[in-house]
């Protein structure tokens, strides 16, 4: 048995290494940078545990929130492994103990922010230890193009490069994409690292993704189901949280409540009561959880959709880390689209950041579009080309009939041609539509032969079935802050060949929103309740219902 998997079995406990972790042990005691991207709860910990046990001196490792820091350090003094670390809201004396702990050389591993590296008085320090390894966890803050940029994390290098005892540098982040790797690397300064990419698929999570339901019942019937079980809702403002966990709490379910206008006492007491079992749900927004190590988390609901997929998968990613099952669902509803696009209109930011910021938002809403499977649609975005369907998830259990919608799309594809790709979505279903719409008549486009050519669908159909073809690749949007909607070489040989295009059939619902139906007295519960049905598991927009005593009242 070599060294490093006695200390995993001694240490920790374990009998095999998971994938990654025994090259990534193994390329930093061969003294080599590692650049790890490894899906959350795959165990990157490990990987600079084990070689800081195994180092002479002590480790350094950079992580971006105090408040979990002692968590992480209480687990690793129970396991006999000696670990300190250093923050600001440790008192003089404390800082002078812990400082002399480690002249001392006491502890293997040593724990603190980035902005610690800061500070003359501490990297004095450094240059006195004997630093094997810098381990810099959650590596992606690094990056402007992550979704955590954390401006600290850009000095990591210079600070650690000047050290004496040339420490390796292993950076771990758990979603990166090329151009975020690309980042680390260069933002840390990683002399060619070695580069392990573990695959993305979480077999023990399943994926769903609701469009259209009521959300509050949803939430409510849901959270009522799995009332003892761990769960987080995710919801993307301040004001939504408080709403959601009133909600919940107005129907006798406790829930903690969680953001960044919470002060910090209150945050870190509803965090421990969390982490401790004492409350089953949190509302959060994404201030919670970065760095969460709670492992029996069994579902992670996304009350509104986030703002990109990385930020997504990362906070779906939180359930299931003990490796048992786990729910990740998102509630998707237009508004969704509207809020994020408002915070990024908001945010001062140059226009390039702007543009990469809508082409995520863009990605997101193409998954919550998906006929496809949503596992796959993840890891694909990852650029992880080989996983297969997974067969659970909301859509690879969607029995829905697969229709020929070729009439329709070469029917799209033209009118986007006469419309010289020059429009987006909404505008091109209303001239399909042949909407009596005032934009349309002025810009001449009800002129077009193709005006009206689809006027059997509704305006929010004809947008579902372009927003699918989007997915499926036959027509994109431009890159640009206004996407214009533009024809794909898979179009043009539609348009010019036999080629069929097949399509999960877009939900039809019995009524739409604006429909109502109307009924007597004694029906009116009956599809009351049923409409509630309709909505959460078919996914039909919610329609009112009048009986005809109320419909009488009104004329
Ligand atoms: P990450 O930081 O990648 O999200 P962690 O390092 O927190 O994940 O590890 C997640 C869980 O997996 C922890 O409970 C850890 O003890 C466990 N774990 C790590 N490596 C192994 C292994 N080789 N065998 C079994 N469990 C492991
Ligand atoms: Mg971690
Ligand atoms: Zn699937």
């Amino acid at each position: 048995m070599n060294q490093a998997r006695q200390v995993l079995k001694t240490y920790f406990g374990y009998d095999a290494f998971r994938p990654g972790q025994h090259e990534i042990i193994e390329s930093i005691l061969a003294h080599r940078d590692v650049l790890a991207v490894m899906p959350t709860g795959a165990g990157k910990s490990l990987c600079y545990q084990i070689p800081a046990l195994l180092f002479e001196g002590v480790t350094v490792v950079i992580s971006p929130l105090i408040s979990l820091m002692k968590d992480q350090v209480d687990a690793l003094e129970a396991a006999g492994i000696p670990t300190t670390f250093i923050n600001s809201t440790h008192s003089l004396p404390e800082i002078q103990q812990r400082t002399r702990g480690l002249r001392q050389g006491k502890y293997r591993l040593l724990y603190i922010a980035p902005e610690r590296l800061e500070s003359a008085f501490f990297m004095e320090l450094l240059a006195s230890l004997t630093i094997p390894l810098v381990a810099v966890d959650e590596a992606h803050c690094v990056s402007q193009w992550g979704h955590d940029f954390r401006p600290s994390y850009m000095h990591i290098a210079a600070s650690i490069r000047k050290l004496p005892s040339h420490p390796i540098i292993a950076a771990f982040t758990a979603t990166a994409t090329d151009r975020v790797k690309q980042d680390i690397a260069e933002g840390l300064q990683l002399h060619d690292p070695l580069r392990v990419t573990t695959g993305y698929a979480r077999e023990n999570l399943t994926f769903q993704v609701f469009r259209g339901v009521d959300k509050r019942s949803f939430l409510l019937d849901y959270v009522r189901k799995h009332a003892d079980e761990s769960g987080i809702i995710y919801a993307s403002t301040r004001k939504e949280v408080e709403e959601c966990a009133r909600y919940l709490n107005q129907h006798g379910l406790a829930a903690g409540v969680y953001h960044a206008g919470i002060e910090d006492e209150a945050r870190l007491e509803a965090q421990e009561q969390f982490l401790y079992d004492r409350i089953s749900v949190m509302v959060a927004t994404n201030a919670f959880g970065m760095g969460i190590d709670k492992s029996n988390v069994r579902y992670v609901l996304h009350y509104n959709m986030p703002r990109n997929i990385e930020s997504y998968y990362q906070e779906a990613g939180r359930a299931g880390r003990d490796g048992d099952a786990g729910d990740c669902i998102l509630l998707y509803g237009p508004q969704d689209v509207m809020t994020q696009k408002y915070i990024i209109e908001q945010s001062e930011t140059d226009e390039e950041r702007t543009k990469s910021e809508y082409r995520n938002l863009h990605q997101m809403v193409e998954y919550c579009h998906t006929s496809h499977c949503l596992q796959q649609h993840i890891v694909y975005y990852f650029g992880d080309r080989t996983a297969e369907p997974c067969g659970k998830c909301s859509n690879c259990t969607d029995d829905r009939e697969t229709v020929d919608v070729t009439t329709e799309a070469q029917k799209i594809f033209s009118c986007v041609v006469k419309m010289k790709q020059r429009f987006g979505v909404t505008l091109t279903a209303k001239v399909l539509r042949g909407a009596n719409d005032q934009k349309v008549r002025q810009l001449g486009l009800s002129q077009l032969s193709t005006y009206g050519i689809l006027s059997t669908y509704k305006e929010k159909e004809l947008v579902q079935l372009i927003q699918s073809l989007i997915v499926d690749g036959y027509l994109k949007l431009s890159d640009s802050a206004y996407p214009v909607l533009q024809i794909t070489a898979k179009a043009k040989s539609v348009l010019l060949s036999d080629e069929k295009v097949y399509m999960k059939r877009v939900v039809q619902p019995v009524v739409t929103q604006s429909d109502y139906a109307v009924v007597n007295e004694s029906l009116f519960e009956e599809l009351r309740s049923l409409r509630k049905t309709l909505s959460q598991q078919y996914r039909i927009p919610p329609f009112t219902i009048f009986h005809d005593a109320t419909l009488r009242e009104m004329s």
